[in-house]
């Protein structure tokens, strides 16, 4: 018989990832402190539960993907938490992106419990996840993954394990580091095309299939180029994961010269369009400053 888990947090990625294990067949316990999300997944064959311990101690396993780590502190062992629901030899995936540190102060407070921890944050954006098609960092015993494999499989097309608990947040922060460059990097040369008078449709072409080429050139500029810039993740979120890039500077002590500069960068971007506008419209920063 294949687990079954809670899936709490329900938002932009959340929601993506929770419908794909849902249509992957397996029982899926949601909670969200929005009920319209939680409603979302209960349309396509979830239960729900009026916690976190609740649906934790009703499906033995909890998958959680919540905005910081004080959020999923507070989930997981604050007062109705998944500590209260999950049984001894649980586990507990956490999918959220989080430092090292904040994963293996987590991680010790469920093991304290004799709950199991596997990170799991995942890279690849909203529409991938939608598609199934995101992929999984995955840090903790090898054992503990191959259990939840087949749930893993179900929500990305690729994982890698990375090693113990606190190695895929170092990967994790280090891809979602080189993104924003990339992003910040991607829009500068898409003002430069438009300036210049070049077609911006042509220009997306061509640098597609140029040495300037990246994951992010070809799935970011295109939001930029309609206008839409719906990435489906914020200028907040991105803030918070520039931290722990530059925390990790710190740590292993690289004076890292690119990601306090973007880091800056995506701070002005928050003063002038807020933290909860996407991440994409950092773009927006300078063509206000040509527009102006
Ligand atoms: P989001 O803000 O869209 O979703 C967060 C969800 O958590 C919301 O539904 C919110 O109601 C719920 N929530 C907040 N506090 C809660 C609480 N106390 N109890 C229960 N539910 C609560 O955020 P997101 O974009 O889905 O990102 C979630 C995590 O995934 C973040 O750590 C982010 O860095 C990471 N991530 C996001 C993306 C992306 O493209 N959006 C990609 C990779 C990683």
């Amino acid at each position: 018989m294949s687990e079954s888990y809670a899936f709490i947090g329900l938002g932009h990625l959340g929601g993506n990832l929770a419908a794909s294990l849902i249509r992957n067949g397996f029982a899926v316990t949601v909670f969200d402190r929005d009920p319209a999300a939680a409603e979302r997944l209960v349309a396509l064959g979830a239960t729900t539960a009026s916690s976190p311990a609740e649906a934790a101690a009703r499906a033995g396993n909890a998958i959680t993907c919540l905005p910081s780590p004080k959020v999923s502190e507070a989930v997981l062992a604050g007062p109705g938490g998944l500590l209260e629901g999950l049984p001894k030899g649980g586990t507990w995936i956490e999918m959220s992106t989080n430092g090292r540190d904040e994963i293996l102060r987590l991680a010790a407070l469920a093991s304290a419990r004799g709950v199991e921890t596997l990170e799991c944050p995942v890279t690849g954006g909203v529409h991938l996840a939608a598609a199934g098609k995101i992929t999984a960092l995955v840090g903790g015993d090898p054992a503990l993954y191959e259990r939840h494999r087949p749930a893993i499989e179900a929500m990305c097309a690729k994982s890698f394990l990375m090693g113990p608990v606190g190695s895929a947040a170092v990967i994790k922060v280090i891809t979602n580091m080189l993104a924003f460059i990339h992003l910040v990097a991607a829009g500068e040369a898409l003002m430069l095309a438009r300036q210049g008078g070049l077609d911006l449709a042509q220009s997306y072409h061509a640098i597609s299939a140029s040495s300037g080429n990246s994951f992010v050139h070809e799935t970011e500029s295109q939001l930029i180029l309609n206008g839409s810039y719906d990435i489906g993740f914020t200028m907040d979120l991105a803030l918070k994961d520039l931290g722990f890039a530059l925390a990790m500077g710190r740590e292993f002590r690289l004076p890292l010269q690119l990601a306090p500069l973007v880091s800056e960068i995506f701070q002005m971007g928050k003063q002038e369009y807020g933290g909860s506008a996407w991440s994409t419209q950092i773009v927006k920063l300078l063509e206000d400053a040509v527009d102006t």
